[in-house]
């Protein structure tokens, strides 16, 4: 493990959560750390914090991934660690519930924004060159095919999928240009997405996943195109 210190990292959904114990314990590792989140001024998990800068970001938005990336152009001109977290569970519903705004919804937060925010960072040089990149995207095991033994969920798990497969293609096209590009599942965590319900506290969760990423700085563990969870063991497809 190579403790990650002195970097800066992005972490996209950065109010609440999982985003939040991220954007703490990054900073608290003495890293950068730019803290994109839909209302800054409601971000009270994260406001005053070191080394942290709040900026404005709703990956739903195309508009504002492309406003937001021009704002983060002029605070850093590379992005060592880029968590792409922000996500929805969306309604909990079912088969015979489950609508065309529910599966959109959750498809373009879970899987649209974070490409695009991938995107808009890799076209304006902000990520790998000479020095590497790792963008790390937040998805879950609910996405997993192999994994899924009780159904329903239909609009998370699928959007999960998806953010899976673009993942890849990600990870292929960006690693001529020196960019890792991984999968994160956080586990089982209490927070506001599972009404604070889980098996795990968000700042175990987190610890794991940044344990994740030091693996992979000191090149012990294969980032690249790959899925850990906060134990460090590989998820299954
Ligand atoms: P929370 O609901 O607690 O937090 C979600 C975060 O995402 C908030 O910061 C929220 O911002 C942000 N967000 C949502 N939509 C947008 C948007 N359109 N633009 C910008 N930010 C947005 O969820 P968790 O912390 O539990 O989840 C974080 C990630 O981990 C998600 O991707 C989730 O799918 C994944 N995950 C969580 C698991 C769990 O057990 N908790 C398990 C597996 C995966 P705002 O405050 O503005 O709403």
């Amino acid at each position: 493990m190579s403790a990650i210190t002195q970097k800066t990292v992005v972490v996209v959904g950065g109010s609440r959560g999982i985003g939040a114990e991220f954007v703490r314990q990054f900073a608290q590792k003495g890293n950068r750390v730019i803290a994109a989140c839909r209302q800054p001024s409601q971000a009270n998990e994260v406001q005053g914090l070191e080394n942290v800068t709040l900026t404005q970001l709703d990956v739903s938005s195309p508009q504002s991934v492309e406003q937001w990336a021009g704002e983060v152009q002029k605070l850093a001109s590379h992005f060592d660690y880029v968590i792409n977290n922000a996500g929805i569970y969306g309604r909990r519903v079912g088969l015979s519930d489950v609508t065309y705004d529910d599966m959109l919804a959750t498809f373009v937060t879970n899987c649209v924004g974070p490409l695009l925010v991938v995107q808009q960072l890799h076209k304006r040089g902000l990520l790998g060159g000479t020095s590497p990149s790792v963008v790390a995207n937040v998805t879950s095991k609910v996405g997993s095919v192999e994994d899924n033994r009780s159904g329903g969920g239909y609009a998370y798990r699928s959007s999960k999928a998806a953010l899976n497969i673009v993942n890849k293609s990600l990870s292929i096209d960006l690693a001529p240009d020196n960019v890792v590009c991984t999968l994160l599942h956080p586990g089982y965590v209490r927070t506001d997405m599972t009404g604070g319900a889980g098996l795990i506290d968000k700042q175990t969760s987190v610890a794991g996943l940044i344990g994740v990423l030091e693996d992979g700085a000191a090149g012990t563990r294969e980032l690249q195109g790959t899925w850990h969870d906060y134990k460090r063991e590989v998820v299954p497809w």
